[in-house]
């Protein structure tokens, strides 16, 4: 056997692990939004990884004012800080038209004047030629799918595969208002900010495909994934802020600490400290015993 000795001097760094909570602010923090956040947090920390927090506000119509900063300061109340200064998507479009100008200059979009009604008969896929030619006014910009299988391993819901072409269809990264998608500003975000896993909920298990996609046409790195199971409300959909699910109690931080940790399958100690609460639950994090809760959402296995 053969010893390659190690070189004099400090041993090499580990590598720059890099995790992230990227919350759009549509609504305070609720349960699901919790999971995500904590989940992100715990993986991070066990790993002796950094964990930065993104405000998604590219959708300004969904944006509610002042909902930024009350996530943020929830999340303080929780123990949640970030890493590296926060970053707000609304003051990145300029990196966003130079993913859009790169991609268009390779030919890999097209302008599409095709409305969502005008796909219906085609179960809202675009068919890659458009439906509606010669039409007036400012076009959307669709990507170009193919034919191969887009394949990932997920640390939760093991190997993912989706074909692209049949499952989503040619799909848009700048809307018809000029708008970016969150598609394409996610993944411009993610490796300019050198995140090495993404851990958010599983309802965008069924994103992922398309953000690998963007990856290897701009030739970004592809990060790892793990997704965390959805928080389901009673009649077994997502809980959203949109639904007006009940915001967190910031005054009452560690019950709904202990909730979430039950919910992902982590070990709980009883305490009334948020800190103690977090410094345990990071050493005794197991992604393993993340629960994939399957049967809630057959419709995004992949698998
Ligand atoms: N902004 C998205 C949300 O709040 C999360 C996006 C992501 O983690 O990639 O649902």
């Amino acid at each position: 056997m053969t010893m390659v000795p190690l070189p004099a001097g400090n041993p090499p760094p580990l590598p720059d692990l890099r995790g992230r909570f990227a919350p759009s602010p549509t609504g305070n923090l609720h349960f699901g939004s919790l999971v995500a956040a904590l989940g992100s947090w715990l993986r991070a920390r066990s790993q002796n990884s950094r964990w930065i927090v993104r405000i998604e506000d590219i959708d300004m119509a969904r944006a509610v004012s002042g909902a930024d900063h009350a996530i943020l300061e929830t999340l303080a109340a929780f123990g949640l800080e970030s890493d590296e200064p926060v970053l707000w998507q609304s003051q990145r479009l300029d990196r966003y038209q130079s993913a859009f100008d790169a991609l268009k200059a390779s030919g890999a979009i097209y302008p599409c004047h095709c409305k969502r009604s005008d796909l219906a008969a085609f179960n809202g896929i675009h068919p890659s030629s458009c439906v509606k030619r010669n039409a007036e006014g400012r076009p959307a910009w669709r990507v170009r799918t193919s034919s191969d299988s887009i394949e990932f391993i997920d640390r939760v819901y093991g190997r993912v595969a989706q074909r692209l072409d049949r499952e989503v269809g040619d799909f848009v990264v700048r809307r018809a208002d000029g708008a970016f998608t969150y598609q394409l500003a996610v993944v411009v975000d993610d490796a300019d900010q050198g995140i090495t896993e993404i851990v958010r909920g599983a309802d965008l298990l069924d994103s992922t495909p398309r953000q690998i996609h963007l990856q290897r046409l701009l030739d970004l790195p592809t990060p790892c994934y793990l997704h965390l199971p959805l928080a389901l409300d009673s009649s077994g959909r997502k809980l959203s802020k949109q639904d007006r699910a009940r915001p967190v109690d910031a005054s009452d931080p560690v019950p709904a600490l202990q909730a979430v940790l039950v919910f992902l399958g982590q070990k709980v100690v009883s305490t009334a400290q948020v800190n103690d609460l977090l410094w345990h639950a990071v050493r005794q994090f197991d992604a393993g015993s993340i629960p994939d809760h399957r049967h809630a959402h057959a419709a995004m296995q992949k698998d």
